[in-house]
């Protein structure tokens, strides 16, 4: 775990030092849990919003996308439920001065006991080599029984308290399970409270009575408000999806991890909706269509689960997370909601109009229930950055550290570099780079040894750089070297397009989801 740790850290500082994420208001210090992209970090974040965007608008037709605004009426997030139930439950520790969510420290407790279980496991299967029976040895080893069991009590007791909003029996757990502040390391807590995670501003001038208004927590709300417009001005019938990507605020208590918790992110949320008594059924479809979208990456497939919840959300009858395996365990990146018609039903409530669906198929109107999938771009983007990291040795002791990216969200598609600054090479590397600019991200290059140079290419995870050399002007051949396996070949400049284009582009990523 400390080396899983100590390979974070330097995803953090590769990350800034190659101008993917910069802490935000660096120079005053940085404001906690908010960065800012640079300039290959919003390449990379603006190809993953692509390959969701198209994913979801092209290859649905019944998916169409808007852009609502973050303001809202505030009455939207009462009907929401968000002014009375976007709460997280805190915790202090008298000692350390540090605040928790108190959630977070059970939920690690639990991971712990995990832990021990998989580790026995793993110890048993060395020992016994091909003959391991796992399934038999889970069931009959009593250290993990007991584990196992201990884990179940602490689930339901866990699972419990959180769907009563039982704020001392967290409390109570936190203090039966001798949970220890890992700053401090005392386990002097405060009570547990609940803190709404809305951030709150004024509209107008007070002189005539400004309105609260919030900063949007969520982007699906904007869609819900919206959906009837669509619905009608696009002719659309059910099922039918509308589709939002932007930003998103909210004040968490915690913020760690580096992009993984943020105040403010961003969101890409679609909301399906469906007949009602068809939503199990919808909410199936998108927990493995989303997978795959996730899977066509080629990121690993091991690398991701599901997550059911236990604590279902005011709004939900069935949701699931898809977690992704970060350097610092599995975690959340995209939650699927099946929110029945709970949303559209409150909004009807609060403005008093009606936004029922005419079925022209039935002959009758109805409320409309949803399916929702919400992934955040950074999380995403955090997803991508650390499982295509790698510092890699190479033959002759020589090192390297390579981002292995997916070539169609790499920031920079191919670099051309003249193998020396004279000869007339650059001016023949230039033409090239003119020719391929309009289809892809091209870098032009000429600085340091050509070996320099390549190491800076792969530090970004450019999938191709073309080499210019005399031979070049003879035949109008270049060398095209492959980021992964390093491997130079000759090949002809006016073949480069086409072996470029096959390999980075979206298409070819989207065909595999088609
Ligand atoms: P968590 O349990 O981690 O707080 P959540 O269950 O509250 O997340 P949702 O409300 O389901 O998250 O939001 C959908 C998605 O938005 C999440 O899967 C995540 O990718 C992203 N997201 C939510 N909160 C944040 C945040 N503070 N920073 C970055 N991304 C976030």
């Amino acid at each position: 775990m400390a080396q899983q740790e100590d390979v974070f850290k330097k995803i953090v500082s590769h990350a800034k030092e190659y101008g993917f994420v910069f802490q935000s208001s660096e120079i005053y210090d940085g404001l906690a849990a908010v960065y800012d992209y640079g300039q290959n970090g919003v390449e990379l974040k603006n190809n993953i919003k692509r390959y969701w965007w198209d994913a979801m608008t092209l290859l649905h037709e019944n998916i169409v996308g808007i852009d609502s605004a973050i303001f809202m009426h505030p009455t939207i997030w009462k009907a929401s439920g968000h002014v009375d139930a976007f709460n997280d439950p805190l915790i202090d520790n008298r000692d350390s001065k540090k605040r928790y969510r108190a959630d977070v420290l059970i939920e690690e407790e639990i991971a712990k006991i995990d832990d021990k279980i998989e580790k026995e496991v793993a110890k048993a299967r060395k020992r016994f080599g091909e003959s391991f029976d796992e399934a038999l040895f889970r069931q009959t080893n009593p250290r993990v029984a007991e584990n196992v069991e201990k884990r179940e009590k602490l689930h339901e007791r866990f699972a419990k308290a959180m769907n009563d909003n039982n704020l001392e029996e967290l409390r109570q757990i936190i203090i039966d399970c001798e949970i220890a502040c890992p700053v401090s390391g005392t386990r002097n807590w405060t009570e547990v409270r609940q803190f709404n995670l809305m951030f709150r501003t004024e509209m107008g001038s007070t002189a005539d009575g400004a309105m609260t208004v919030y900063l949007r927590p969520e982007t699906a709300q904007g869609i819900f408000v919206n959906y009837l417009n669509v619905q009608k001005t696009g002719r659309m019938r059910l099922p039918f999806g509308i589709a939002q990507i932007g930003k998103a605020f909210r004040n968490e208590i915690v913020a760690r991890q580096f992009i993984f918790r943020m105040r403010e992110f961003e969101q890409m949320e679609m909301q399906f909706f469906v007949r009602p008594g068809q939503e199990l059924q919808w909410f199936e479809y998108w927990k493995q269509w989303r997978l795959s979208w996730h899977k066509a990456l080629g990121l690993g497939d091991t690398k991701y689960r599901f997550h059911d919840h236990d604590k279902l959300a005011h709004y939900a009858n069935a949701a699931t997370d898809i977690e992704f395996e970060m350097p610092f365990g599995f975690k959340e990146v995209e939650g699927i909601h099946s929110r029945t018609n709970f949303d559209l039903s409150q909004h009807e409530k609060f403005s008093g109009k009606n936004i029922k669906y005419f079925d022209p198929e039935l002959n009758e109107s109805y409320t409309p229930y949803v399916i929702e999938t919400s992934i955040g771009v950074d999380r995403m983007f955090l997803s991508v950055l650390c499982s295509s990291y790698e510092e890699q040795k190479l033959e002759g002791g020589d090192t390297r550290v390579v981002l292995h990216l997916p070539a169609a969200l790499a920031p920079v598609k191919c670099a051309v570099m003249p193998l020396v600054k004279k000869d007339g090479l650059p001016e023949k590397a230039r033409e090239i780079v003119d020719d391929l600019k309009f289809d892809f991200a091209t870098r032009y290059d000429e600085k340091d040894s050509i070996g320099k140079r390549y190491r800076r290419q792969d530090a970004i995870g450019t999938p191709y750089c073309i080499t210019v050399d005399h031979q070049t002007l003879e035949d109008g051949t270049v060398t095209l070297r492959e980021r992964d396996s390093m491997e130079q070949t000759r090949v002809n400049v006016a073949d480069l397009h086409k072996l470029i284009h096959d390999r980075v582009s979206l298409t070819s990523l989207l065909r595999k989801l088609a």
